[in-house]
């Protein structure tokens, strides 16, 4: 995986530094999931394998949930375009 390392930072923001490559980050929870996917499971300490589980079952929850709106959001969709067919014919 490689990173891009061509964007700024405003000075008084958070920044979270990744110690083996040149990776910043906005949250402890993104420099988290980096560590896990881009330095693999070797590299990492218990304490840091133990953010990676903790951070990666966060963003899977995300993504359920993110999932369950977006269907959500195409079926309201269809029945609205359905309907304004129905209506229009
Ligand atoms: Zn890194």
């Amino acid at each position: 995986m490689s990173i891009t390392t061509d964007y700024t930072v405003p000075p008084d923001a958070p920044r979270h530094d990744c110690e083996r490559c040149e990776g910043t980050f906005a949250t402890e929870r993104h420099l988290a999931l980096h560590r896990g996917l881009a330095h693999g499971d070797a590299e990492l300490s218990e304490s840091e394998r133990a953010a990676f589980a903790k951070a990666r079952a966060s963003e899977e929850d995300e993504l359920g949930r993110y999932r369950i709106l977006a269907l959500g959001a195409l079926v309201v969709l269809y029945f609205a375009f359905l309907f304004a067919y129905a209506m229009v014919t």
